[in-house]
C-alpha cells in the first residue's frame, strides 16, 4: 500500500510492495510520487522498479505512454462475464462460447479465468467452460453463493451436457469445491470427471505445465 509514513522537509518514505521507498519529495513531482506510488502496488515490482518504470514513462513518447493508459482503461471499462460461462469477455459470449467447432456437451469447471488460459495452451481441450470465480473457502467468507455455481447448475438441467469435468485447484479448497458440485449434479444423470491426479496435491492449475496438465486431462477419472 502506498502512502507517507514520514514526512520532513525534504523527503518521506513510502511503503511500496515489499520495501520501503525514500522518495525525494522536493526532487521529483507530486505526478511522478503518484506515478511511482501506483507501480509500486503491482505485484512483483519493488520500489526501485517502481521508480524506473515511473521515469520510463517519464520519458516516453507521449503516444507510448498514452497507449499503456488506454490499454489499462480499455481492460477495466470493455471486459466483462461471458453470458453463459462467465469466462472473461468483450462481448455477450466468450470466443469460446461463440466457437462452433467446440464440443458444447462437456463442460470444464476452472476456478479463475487463468486457469482456462493455461488448459487452453495445452491444445488439448475442445470443450466448453464454466468459470465458477474462486473456490469455497467458508473461513474466508466465500460461500458456494458467491460462486457461480448455481448458474452452472441451471446450465447442466437445461441438457444436452455428457460430462462435467471438474478442473479446480488439486489443494483442500479446489478438491472441496469440487466434491460440493458433484453432490448437487448428483442425480442429473451427467458424467462428472476430475482431472488426473498427476498434477501435485496441493499445487494449482495456474502453475502447472502444459505437459502436466495434458496427462491430467487425458487421464482424467470419474469423481
Ligand atoms: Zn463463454
Amino acid at each position: 500500500m502506498g502512502g507517507g509514513l514520514k514526512h520532513s522537509t525534504s523527503f518521506c518514505w513510502h511503503k511500496l510492495g515489499d520495501g520501503l521507498l525514500l522518495i525525494m519529495t522536493n526532487v521529483y513531482t507530486e505526478s511522478l510520487n503518484r506515478l511511482i506510488e501506483q507501480f509500486g502496488k503491482l505485484p512483483g515490482i519493488g520500489p526501485k522498479s517502481a521508480e524506473r518504470l515511473a521515469f520510463h514513462i517519464l520519458k516516453a513518447k507521449p503516444d507510448e505512454a498514452m497507449a499503456l493508459a488506454d490499454a489499462i482503461s480499455n481492460v477495466k471499462n470493455k471486459i466483462k462475464r461471458c453470458e453463459i460461462c462467465c469466462n472473461l469477455s468483450e462481448g455477450k459470449l466468450c470466443k469460446i462460447c461463440s466457437d462452433t467447432q467446440r464440443d458444447k456437451s462437456l463442460i470444464c469447471v476452472v476456478e479463475q479465468p487463468k486457469d482456462l488460459i493455461n488448459l487452453e495452451k495445452t491444445g488439448a481441450c475442445k470443450w466448453v467452460y464454466h468459470v465458477l470465480g474462486g473456490h469455497i473457502a467458508p473461513l474466508e467468507g466465500v460461500e458456494p453463493s458467491d460462486l457461480t455455481i448455481d448458474k452452472l447448475i441451471k446450465r447442466v438441467q437445461s441438457g444436452g451436457i455428457k460430462e462435467v469435468i471438474m478442473a479446480t485447484n488439486p489443494n483442500m479448497a479446489g478438491d472441496g469445491t469440487a466434491l460440493y458440485i458433484s453432490s448437487l449434479l448428483k442425480n442429473t444423470g451427467v458424467k462428472i470427471t476430475r482431472l488426473a491426479r498427476g498434477l501435485a496435491s496441493g499445487s494449482t492449475i495456474e502453475y502447472a505445465s502444459g505437459k502436466m496438465l495434458t496427462d491430467a486431462i487425458i487421464s482424467r477419472q470419474e469423481l
